[in-house]
């Protein structure tokens, strides 16, 4: 596939522009779901620019708004200086999972934005057969998506997107469904064809939970926050190509952007001791208790004396950020760490929690549950007041879907479940969904 677009301007004008971007969720009768506010984004000709931002953050929310897909509650989208409808000028998007035609050949999947197009049959035929050739599917035409790998299947995404010849590539957590070492091939095809122009785009937007992957990759980073989603910084990679993971200036602004994305924003002084953020309507992750003992562990055996920089922790764990930082954050949470920067240090609870026996870690971990998880309490409590002491699990999954959605209230009562379990604070039952407080263990 040649570079065949007609670039009339080729000025430095951006080709998204998104502006005091707001979207909400409808929670029926219910106040909505705050998941973007007031965000500020341009993309310019010639640079991939990475979206940085924890899961939950509203990143797809922000790229389905630019792409069109859905209508924002309030603020704008310019796409090449042009407002209105994306899929017109040029935008086009990789999903994290490949949204292929189950029942459509590798070629037919591909084709399929061109008829849309009302692109005629050769042409359409033509451009599909070079889209697959560039992106390395060639001999593929005919297969289903059955029959593919998924790295295979992430490739007709990609395919697919390119072959409108859209001026501006949207991609979606990319990488993030497949397993490390493919992850890598197409991220390493992918910025080829990229530095050799080969591909008939002008601009990517990437989003991704992992750090890596974004200094790996992109000419500028903005760093996302979570709840409600907003860009709150904004990091320039100037690294040459191709990158090298271990080069000390790259493990640097991965630390830094550790940094970044557990940085809170500057808040009033937390209110009767509670984090900012904190309170019943907070989600939790669902970490387990033996992730949690095993990091407070990690961190004491650390050459530093129960603190390590996060960066480091991930790459001596393997772990990526999305997973290294909700435990360091439940630890925070719990006051058995503290995160300060881009380092993270055991509290003095945290030290005794490390040096006690395992009926000592409970009874410590129960009072670090109860005084610092609000959710925690809150269950104890109502199990108290009842004279049956037991209460329906649904009666706190709806109260947390006034703050939440669905999944993230189920995660948040997964957690809740195991950490009081471990605790003994109150037993679940599975078998009717009920909480109680026969037999905590
Ligand atoms: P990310 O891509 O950063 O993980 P999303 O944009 O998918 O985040 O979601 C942000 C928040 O909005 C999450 O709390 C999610 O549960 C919620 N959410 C996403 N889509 C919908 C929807 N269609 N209806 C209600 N809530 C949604
Ligand atoms: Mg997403």
């Amino acid at each position: 596939m040649t570079m065949t677009l007609e670039r009339a301007a080729q000025t430095d004008a951006p080709l998204v522009d998104v502006k005091g971007l707001r979207h909400v969720y409808g929670k029926g009768a219910g106040a909505g779901l705050v998941v973007l506010d007031d965000v500020n984004l341009t993309l310019r000709p010639n640079e991939i620019v990475g979206l940085l931002g924890r899961s939950g953050s509203g990143k797809s929310t922000l790229l389905r708004s630019i792409a069109g897909l859905i209508t924002p509650t309030a603020g704008t989208v310019m796409v090449s200086d042009m407002p209105g409808d994306a899929a017109a000028h040029g935008v086009s998007m990789v999903f994290q999972s490949f949204a292929l035609f189950p029942w459509l050949t590798v070629q037919k999947n591909v084709e399929l934005g061109l008829e849309a197009q009302g692109v005629p049959a050769d042409i359409r035929r033509k451009r599909t057969l070079a889209a697959i050739d560039l992106i390395g599917l060639d001999g593929f035409e005919n297969a289903y998506p059955k029959e593919l790998s998924g790295g295979m299947r992430q490739r007709v995404g990609l395919a697919r997107a390119l072959v409108v010849q859209p001026s501006v590539l949207l991609m979606d957590e990319p990488f993030s469904s497949l397993d490390v070492l493919t992850a890598e091939t197409l991220r390493t095809d992918l910025l080829d064809l990229w530095n050799e122009g080969r591909m008939p785009i002008r601009s990517i937007l990437m989003v991704t939970h992992n750090i890596e992957e974004a200094v790996l990759m992109c000419d500028r980073i903005l760093v996302f926050s979570s709840n409600p989603g907003r860009v709150i910084g904004e990091i320039k990679v100037e690294l040459p190509q191709p990158r090298k993971r271990l080069d000390p200036a790259f493990r640097a602004m991965v630390d830094d952007l550790y940094a970044r994305m557990t940085a809170r924003p500057s808040e009033p002084a937390a209110r009767e001791g509670a984090l900012p953020g904190a309170g019943l309507g907070m989600a939790l992750t669902h970490v387990s208790t033996n992730t949690l003992s095993g990091m407070i562990e990690a961190l004491a055996g650390s050459s530093d004396n129960g603190a390590a920089e996060l960066g480091a922790l991930g790459r001596e764990l393997q772990m990526e950020a999305n997973e290294l930082l909700p435990i360091a954050e439940t630890l925070q949470l719990m006051r058995f760490a503290e995160i300060d920067g881009r380092v993270i240090r055991l509290t003095a609870a945290g030290r005794r929690y490390e040096a006690a026996a395992i009926d000592a870690r409970k009874q410590l971990f129960a009072q670090h549950l109860l005084a610092y998880v609000p959710l925690a309490a809150h269950i104890r409590r109502v199990l108290d007041d009842r004279t049956s002491h037991q209460a329906p699990a649904s009666r706190f999954r709806d109260e947390l879907e006034d703050f939440m959605s669905e999944p993230y209230a189920q995660e948040t009562i997964d957690a809740i479940v195991s950490w009081g379990r471990y605790a003994e604070i109150f037993a679940y039952h599975e078998d009717d969904d009920r909480f109680s407080l026969d037999d905590p263990a």
